[in-house]
């Protein structure tokens, strides 16, 4: 079976793992999202006493978070450097979350609808078969449980925003973090959600205001978005 990864992808953060819990890093995006993410996650799903799978959870910000929130947390990431930084990071921190290098589709085969919610943010972006992680994602979840992706819509604005503005304008992010080409619109990712048995329960937009560097949810998803799914019962 060839394996869903683009190595490229992978190389890129491995680069900066170091920099995964440093708030003023490329990262610092990240971090300024996780508590808006958080609570579109745990408004609908109520993390407390929930089993979460997060996939190409990095160094562990958005695990983390959901742990602190009271869930049993497993992390999967093929980017081993992000997995070891995850791991100390949890030590230091003292909020356990189980951590692994193992692929979605590979955790699909060894624990089908084992958790009672699966999140998968910022990752789609960075995969040859975006459609295979998603099908993964739903065999991972138990039937009536919750998925949540999030990723960046393809048009001129997000083309303007998350390229021009965030790589070259504003240097926020390494230039070469985001291929266009790999954007998924929310029409896109509704189709491939359709196709197994994931329903659109919750679209909604991220938006970050440069000039008074707040971010917020928002109606308008021409940028980044979110989206909260859940499997047929
Ligand atoms: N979900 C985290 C990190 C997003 S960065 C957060 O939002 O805070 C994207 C992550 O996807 C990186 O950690 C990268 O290593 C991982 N990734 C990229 N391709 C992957 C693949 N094919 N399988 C698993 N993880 C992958």
């Amino acid at each position: 079976m060839t394996v869903n990864v683009d190595e490229l992808e992978l190389d890129k953060f491995s680069q900066l793992a170091h920099k995964w819990w440093d708030t003023s890093s490329e990262f610092k995006p990240l971090h300024e999202i996780n508590p808006l993410r958080l609570e579109f996650i745990d408004s609908r799903a109520g993390l407390a006493g929930k089993h979460v799978l997060d996939i190409g959870c990095g160094g562990g910000i958005l695990s983390e978070g959901m742990a602190r929130k009271g869930a049993t947390v497993t992390g999967i990431d093929l980017a081993k450097k992000s997995l070891k930084v995850a791991q100390l990071h949890s030590l230091e921190s003292g909020v356990a979350v189980d951590y692994r290098c193992i692929s979605a589709e590979d955790m699909a085969a060894e624990a089908p609808g084992q958790f009672d919610v699966v999140t998968c943010m910022e990752m789609l972006e960075h995969v040859p078969d975006p459609a295979s992680v998603i099908e993964s994602c739903s065999r991972l979840v138990k039937p009536g449980g919750w998925v949540f992706f999030s990723t960046l819509n393809r048009n001129a604005r997000s083309y303007l925003m998350a390229i021009i503005g965030a790589e070259y304008v504003l240097n926020m992010l390494p230039r070469g973090t985001h291929e266009y080409a790999r954007f998924i619109k929310p029409s896109e990712l509704s189709r491939m959600l359709r196709q197994v048995d994931l329903n659109l329960e919750a679209l909604s937009g991220m938006s970050y205001n440069p000039l008074t560097n707040v971010y917020s949810l928002t109606d308008d998803t021409a940028v980044n978005y979110l989206m909260a799914t859940r499997r047929n019962a």
